[in-house]
């Protein structure tokens, strides 16, 4: 089994939360689609200010993630961003939260959230390490040869 540095990188724990504030959620998006319809409510900017950063191809070009529950979806124009939110990510931290606007944030709720933040990165990256292993995720551990 040959190991790609790529691969090899994205093991180093997460350091930073990326995408805890809106202000780096914001700039992930670049030429949103519905940005330029006049009438939509699902526009990057509302996206960002309700926990989504970009995750769009082009399979998928209004497809949204939130890094702290990880639920990504494709949204269409007429879509509140908050209101899918709120339906779909119960156990979301921030959704709990309830605080869009993260300067309301005190200091514990801007620690706890970039824990939670951290947490799903580093998650996410091993998963995509095991990925380009070939190890499938529902492997029972007792069946790797761990050296
Ligand atoms: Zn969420």
């Amino acid at each position: 089994m040959k190991r790609s540095k790529a691969a090899h990188k994205s093991m180093e724990p997460a350091l930073q939360a990326k995408y805890l504030f809106h202000h780096d959620r914001a700039l992930t998006f670049k030429k949103f689609p519905f940005d330029s319809m006049k009438t939509a409510t699902c526009t990057s900017a509302a996206l960002a200010a309700a926990g989504f950063y970009c995750t769009a191809t082009k399979e998928a070009p209004t497809s949204a993630k939130c890094p702290f529950c990880l639920k990504e979806l494709e949204f269409d124009p007429e879509d509140d961003p908050w209101e899918e939110h709120l339906k779909r990510g119960q156990n979301c931290e921030f959704v709990k939260l309830n605080k869009l606007d993260d300067k309301s944030w005190t200091v514990e709720e801007t620690i706890r959230l970039g824990n939670v933040c951290r947490i799903q990165q580093n998650f996410e990256n091993q998963i995509a390490f095991l990925d380009g292993l070939k190890v499938s995720t529902t492997t029972n551990v007792a069946k790797l040869k761990l050296k």
